[in-house]
């Protein structure tokens, strides 16, 4: 079964899709619930299940080992260190399915690193993409740019292919 590690966005952010039974946090992310709506979701997500644990010190210095090759360190808060410590905590236990929630991009390179699963607050959709190209007035073959068919030399005019939807990236 997969554990979602929280981040403090997590509760600030407030769309979260994960059920907060299964996920853990760690007691510094409950002083960063600055706004009322944070400190409520926090305390639902907490009479719901969310675990808070401790942090480990010797994965808070194995993540500080880590973030200090990258220089990264100077960017992450003491919840942070926290945060990516009981990341890699469950790693050690559950490997894969030990998922780390962060939208913080100093957080996610480090976990990155230490071949923590990542997952972003938000499930931002990708609005639709239109990709362009080029069609021969001509011969209507297509090409990806130019000005001229390179096949019978006749004009081509700019055509939409087509619209991308992108879906969600999910786990
Ligand atoms: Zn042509």
């Amino acid at each position: 079964m997969k554990k979602y590690i929280a981040d403090s966005a997590v509760f600030i952010m407030g769309n979260c899709p994960v059920a907060a039974a299964d996920m853990v946090t760690i007691p510094q992310v409950e002083d960063e619930m600055k706004s009322e709506d944070a400190a409520l979701r926090y305390d639902l997500s907490k009479a719901e299940g969310l675990m808070v644990e401790a942090v480990v010190d010797t994965f808070t210095d194995a993540v500080k080992e880590q973030a200090a090759q990258t220089r990264d360190i100077e960017k992450l808060s003491r919840t942070d260190l926290g945060v990516l410590a009981k990341a890699l905590e469950y790693k050690e236990k559950i490997g894969d399915d030990a998922v780390l929630i962060t939208d913080d991009f100093a957080v996610q390179n480090i976990a990155t690193r230490l071949g923590i699963v990542v997952m972003p607050v938000a499930q931002r959709v990708i609005k639709d993409q239109i990709v362009w190209q080029k069609q021969c007035i001509g011969c209507f073959r297509h090409f990806k740019d130019g000005e001229e068919c390179p096949v019978c030399g006749s004009p081509l005019r700019k055509k939409m292919k087509k619209k991308v939807s992108q879906k969600p990236k999910t786990i």
